[in-house]
């Protein structure tokens, strides 16, 4: 069976966290896609060229531990504007995204750009307020030393950043349910989107 779920929304708005968790109760394999342009965005502070970076990108890349951290965001989000940095990755993206089993993406551009033709598409949203606070304590408890106004900042040139970029800027397919995770709980959230995805599903059979 191929079934695709693609999730899309800015910065820290919850996408992954209900990503992860569709996949587990689905039992769909999960790519998050913004680890594609961190790893990218980290070989570009190696010295590697962004398009170099892009087509040469190996799954160890992915895998590195150091991605997380609020320079790698910055410079991911700056590859991420590069036509030649996006076309080298998708590829990956459409062949993960057909697998069998059924598979769940989270980004900024999969229901719109990567995959068009997804069974489910979720734009999952909150407050700038609300996701600075969410990623300010993930970095604390991550060991980082920064002041939740400076991760507001952030994540708000980040937003800015990937919605006006002229390639596959972010922003909601026309089909997409909105999903503003603002006062809701993380189970919360998580039940909205599995519904959705559990009433396309009973529709196919
Ligand atoms: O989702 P995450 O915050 O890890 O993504 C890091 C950056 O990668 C984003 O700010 C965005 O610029 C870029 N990105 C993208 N398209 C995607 C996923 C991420 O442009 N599908």
């Amino acid at each position: 069976m191929q079934f695709t779920v693609a999730i899309d929304g800015p910065a820290a708005a919850g996408k992954g966290t209900i990503a992860r968790g569709i996949a587990d109760r689905f039992g769909f394999a999960h790519l998050d896609t913004g680890l594609l342009y961190r790893a990218v965005g980290r070989r570009t502070l190696d010295g590697t060229p962004a398009a170099i970076a892009a087509s040469t990108l190996r799954l160890r890349d992915i895998a590195r531990t150091d991605l997380r951290t609020p320079e790698v965001s910055d410079a991911a989000s700056k590859v991420a504007a590069n036509p030649e940095v996006r076309s080298a990755l998708v590829a990956f993206q459409r062949d993960f995204a057909t697998r069998e089993g059924g598979a769940v993406l989270d980004g900024r551009d999969i229901g719109t750009v990567i995959c068009p033709e997804a069974h489910v598409k979720l734009f999952v949203t909150a407050s700038a307020e609300v996701r600075a606070h969410r990623r300010w304590l993930e970095l604390v408890e991550a060991g980082h030393d920064t002041s939740e106004a400076d991760v507001l900042r952030d994540v708000e040139a980040r937003d800015a950043r990937d919605s006006v970029r002229a390639e596959a800027p972010l922003r909601a397919a026309d089909d997409a349910l909105l999903l503003d995770t603002s006062t809701l709980t993380i189970d919360e959230a998580l039940d909205k989107a599995a519904g959705a995805v559990q009433t396309v599903l009973e529709s196919r059979t």
